[in-house]
């Protein structure tokens, strides 16, 4: 260690404490994580991370031969400004988006620092073949993560946001060169092993992982979507942990496992919320092998009732138990709050409200409960689906708020549906289900809803606040 900031004679009671303030930061994390598992304790947990990063990047400033603090300080109010008006500005429905963003920014910079770690050899005064093998084992397989999360994420998040079709892309022969690309790498990879000066060489590790983390995204759609932003999610912990074994830094090894670990446990806790394996999300191309699939357009034929602001809050007002279903048009239209102004209505009336939260509503993982969590529901009200499942027969009145997939019924009974498998909110289970939302439009996986034109179902078409509203006020002139 060859460190101005430690006096001569420190130098090794600093490496000891830089060490064991990792471990603090480490242990940090995993308090953290462990109190994210609860939206009661989730907010100090998330506090308790964000410190031990702080500290953890504090460190890591002492632990480096630091060649320009300047660059250091500018990066961090360059980065901290553009962090807080993005953080100020991103609406609560562009969360995802931020997300996938965040993910891809990510793996990007795990690829680049490996990378810089590369170009640093000659500056060093070091030999391309003083590199030991297992070093640029982890800075290829860095680049190679790096890059895959960071181009899937940018398609990611081009299909949140719409620029690029939810569709599926599909072309002959894909997979099978998907498989040749990764063959390629890993030969490129031995290749370097053997010729580790030849920067070409590393350069292509880069842009052939570039290119498959686009073709390993576009195919993917429709109501895949979650499992795929959890998968880049865990993918960027996994490429930030192969960057710490480059720079052979502790605290990067162990936070990227972090994140890798608890990426993968979501990804599998969402295969299970979509009744999906891993692999046919990746390579199954959602929607691409589904028959049958009706369009609004095409779901003439069908009726559909609708129902008055004054109808529904007799309804509801007479009713004794509501389960009210949040989807991602609750968050669209910011209704979180006055969709709570009604449950307290209706619990004025000694009507028994639940929250039905599927796992997978909205557009990220927890979006439904952070939006309900803005408006202080409180907690016991929030029923998961294997929780409230049960209830929905004994149920009056389903009040699905936005939701629209996470309660279409095709997913258990129609075998020729994309989402056939799929755990749901068996809301068409209940004696009358109310569907507010603007239009007979499908959601997100593309596909219409046989829930909208069963016996006992109801559309309250609009803008799910004003709707809202509109039956709080007819809520309140029941005497
Ligand atoms: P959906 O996307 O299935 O449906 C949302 C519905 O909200 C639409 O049908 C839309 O209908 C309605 N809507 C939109 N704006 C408004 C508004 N202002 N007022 C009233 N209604 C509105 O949402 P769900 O939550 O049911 O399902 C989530 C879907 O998103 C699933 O397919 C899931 O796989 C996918 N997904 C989930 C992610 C996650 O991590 N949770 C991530 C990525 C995708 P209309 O236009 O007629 O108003």
């Amino acid at each position: 260690m060859n460190n101005p900031l430690v006096p001569a004679g420190f130098e090794e009671l600093a490496v000891i404490l830089i060490q064991l303030v990792y471990l603090l930061a480490v242990g940090m994390f995993i308090l953290g994580l462990k109190r994210l598992s609860s939206p009661a304790t989730a907010v100090s947990g998330n506090r308790m991370a964000s410190l031990a990063m702080f500290v953890a990047v504090i460190v890591t400033l002492f632990d480096r031969e630091i060649l320009s603090f300047e660059y250091i300080i500018a990066g961090v109010i360059v980065g901290s400004l553009i962090g807080a008006v993005l953080a100020k500005k991103v609406e609560m429905t562009s969360m995802p988006e931020l997300v996938a963003v965040f993910n891809g920014f990510g793996g990007g910079a795990s690829a680049l620092v490996a990378t810089a770690e590369y170009i640093r050899v000659p500056q060093t005064g070091m030999d391309f073949a003083g590199i030991p093998v297992n070093v640029l084992i982890t800075m290829s397989i860095s680049v190679f993560i790096g890059s895959i999360t960071f181009t899937g994420s940018l398609i990611a998040f081009g299909k949140l946001k719409g620029i690029l079709s939810g569709n599926p892309f599909v072309f002959p022969g894909q997979k099978i060169l998907n498989a040749l690309l990764v063959v390629l790498v890993v030969v490129a990879t031995v290749m370097l092993i053997l010729d580790p000066s030849n920067w070409i060489i590393y350069a292509s590790i880069g842009g052939i992982s570039l290119l498959i983390g686009i073709l390993i995204v576009l195919p993917i759609g429709g109501a895949d979507m979650p499992v795929v932003i959890a998968l880049l999610n865990s993918m960027s912990g996994v490429a930030a942990s192969a960057a710490g074994f480059v720079i052979d830094n502790n605290i990067l090894i162990v936070a990227g496992a972090l994140v890798g670990a608890s990426g993968l446990i979501l990804t599998m806790i969402m295969c299970k919320a979509m009744n999906r394996t891993l692999t046919h999300v990746i390579f199954g191309a959602f929607g691409s092998e589904a028959v049958g699939l009706l369009g609004p357009e095409t779901a003439g034929g069908k009726s559909i009732r609708e129902v008055s602001p004054d109808d529904l809050a007799m309804m509801t007002a007479y009713a004794k138990r509501v389960i009210i279903v949040p989807g991602y048009g609750l968050a669209v239209a910011q209704a979180q709050h006055v969709v709570r102004e009604v449950a307290d209505q209706l619990e004025k009336r000694n009507v028994d409200v639940k929250y039905g939260i599927h796992p997978v509503a909205g557009r990220m993982p927890g979006h439904m409960n952070v939006l309900l969590a803005e408006a202080n529901v409180p907690y016991p009200q929030l029923a998961d689906m294997d929780e409230i499942n049960p209830d929905f027969p004994k149920t009056d009145v389903v009040l699905v708020i936005g939701a629209n997939d996470v309660v279409n019924p095709d997913a258990r009974t129609n075998p020729a549906s994309p989402i056939y498998g799929m755990p749901i909110l068996n809301a068409d289970e209940a004696r009358a289900v109310v569907v507010f939302k603007r239009s007979l439009n499908p959601g997100f996986a593309g596909i219409d809803n046989q829930l909208f034109y069963n016996e006992n179902s109801y559309m309250f078409f609009g803008d799910a606040k004003k709707s809202l509203s509109s039956l709080l006020e007819a809520l309140k002139e029941i005497d």
